[in-house]
């Protein structure tokens, strides 16, 4: 490994010296806002070495998130595709959970080189994992690839991660009732993690900087420290965001990059925020979780969040998968990722399924729902692209990091177009069935109300072989 590495495996060393007795740390496996990952080698005791994964958390991370962490890897992890804690090293603010190690290939390398078959396990067996957490009563509320290990070659699984998870009302983990109680008392930042959970703690390294895409409660005595806040729309407790295409073109889709948001509310013209406006509270909600990845009613701060996030984000996943595009929605920020969202599950539908959740989302133009095959198999190549608009989605970057091109995207060199149709077919990917499309319609579900949960998305017709 790397200078820079050795010097950080020194540190760790440091930092808990009791590590040394038991491991031999190789390398750096992954870094995330809140730890660490490191590959350790452990001398067992019979002489033979095994591997394990260190998960070295940030010192500052309250210590409540942290015992909710290990409280779900030690009660619902172990088994049904979700990981496990062997044991956890503490010193002082430095604690380090150790686990199986799970070997596994980042997707943006594999990506292009599925089948359609792998592609259909992987997707049940991530809603595998899902039931299982949700049983519990645990929200994991970050699900993307990266938390969502994959062993290709020996068609292994495992949900990693449970650094932002929260509990439903009825939540047998009794450490996430003290975390979600205290997760709603702070509206997230702009992007990536930014929710500690806990009270009084800020995330590091991440904005509080309150987004345009602002949500607003009953009026309440004026507070100037809310002038950044967005206007209210005409229901009391809703959010209003008009998404403006600045650009009309002629194509069925306009490109990302013109349609801009923009806020409707005579003050915010004026650029002066009202009285009215200056009166409402604001309405917090969790908004932790990975940019592209937030389901509608998270992005638009709905205070009555669910295990149904969790299953958009799988249904993001089965889209990225579907249409080999990695990520598959850019969303930097919030009102992005929603007008993102429109443009592939329709605007009139989006503002139909905000309204059932309390909000008023506006959209200027309108931007018709697309027929998720249709979608899929022009992103794949399958059929031609008109001028290229569509193109856009799947561009974007998980985490904020530069993502490996999926193979698809890249240009391809003179002649490889039909050793790539010749390959597609290989791969299943000429008679993908329409219960593929079925189920990915159902995960994508705009109204968290009617989603198909994970439980039952484990008996969709997709996957009657696999009962
Ligand atoms: P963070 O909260 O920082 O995102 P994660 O728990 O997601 O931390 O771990 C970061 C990365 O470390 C993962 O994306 C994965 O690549 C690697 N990793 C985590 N746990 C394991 C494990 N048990 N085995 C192998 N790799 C792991
Ligand atoms: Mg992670």
């Amino acid at each position: 490994c790397s200078g820079n590495v050795e010097m950080e495996i020194d540190n760790l060393y440091k930092a808990v010296p009791q590590l040394h007795k038991v491991f031999n740390v190789i390398d750096k496996i992954g870094e995330g806002t809140f730890s660490a990952v490191y590959l350790g080698e452990a001398k067992m005791l019979d002489g033979g070495r095994e591997r394990f994964a260190l998960k070295r958390l940030i010192p500052t991370s309250h210590p409540a998130r942290i015992a909710a962490e290990l409280q779900c890897l030690t009660i619902a992890g172990g088994r049904e595709n979700v990981m496990g804690a062997t044991y956890c090293f503490r010193r002082e603010g430095e604690v380090v959970i150790v686990m199986p190690y799970m070997e596994h290939q980042p997707i943006g390398e594999i990506i292009g080189l599925l089948s359609f078959e792998e592609v259909r396990l992987y997707i049940y067996n991530l809603l595998k994992a899902l039931k299982h957490i949700h049983q519990f009563g645990i929200i994991h509320r970050d699900i993307k690839f990266n938390n969502f290990l994959y062993n290709r070659r020996a068609k292994m699984y495992s949900l990693v991660d449970f650094g932002l998870a929260q509990g439903t009302a009825d939540t047998q983990i009794e450490l996430l009732k003290v975390v979600k109680q205290r997760a709603t008392q702070k509206a997230g930042g702009a992007t990536g993690k930014t929710d500690t959970g806990v009270p009084g703690k800020k995330a590091p390294r991440a904005s509080d900087t309150p987004t345009p895409l602002t949500t607003t409660g009953p009026p309440s005595p004026p507070q100037p420290q809310q002038q950044s806040a967005a206007p209210p729309s005409s229901s009391s407790s809703s959010t209003t965001a008009t998404v403006t295409p600045t650009t009309a073109t002629s194509s069925p889709l306009p490109r990302t990059s013109t349609v801009s948001p923009a806020l409707t509310c005579h003050c915010f013209q004026t650029e002066r925020v009202c009285n009215i406006c200056m009166s409402r509270k604001k309405q917090v909600a969790p908004r932790a979780g990975t940019p592209g990845f937030r389901a509608p009613e998270v992005l638009t701060c709905c205070p009555t969040q669910g295990t149904a996030i969790d299953v958009w984000s799988a249904g993001v996943i089965l889209l990225s998968l579907l249409s080999n595009r990695y990520p598959f929605f850019k969303g930097s920020e919030d009102l992005v990722s929603l007008t993102q969202i429109m443009i592939v599950r329709g605007s009139r539908e989006t503002v139909q399924a905000a309204q059932t959740f309390g909000k008023a989302v506006v959209c200027s133009r309108e931007l018709p729902r697309q027929d998720l095959r249709l979608l899929c198999e022009r992103l794949r190549g399958r059929r031609p692209a008109p001028d290229g608009d569509e193109a856009r989605l799947g561009e974007g970057k998980e985490d904020q990091e530069e993502g490996p091109r999926p193979s698809g995207v890249a240009a391809a060199p003179p002649g490889a177009e039909g050793v790539r149709a010749e390959e597609e077919e290989e791969r299943g990917w000429d008679r993908v069935p329409g219960e593929a499309y079925g189920l990915l319609d159902r995960l994508l579900d705009l109204n968290p109300a009617t989603r198909i949960t994970a439980a039952e998305a484990l008996l969709h017709p997709l996957f009657t072989d696999l009962h």
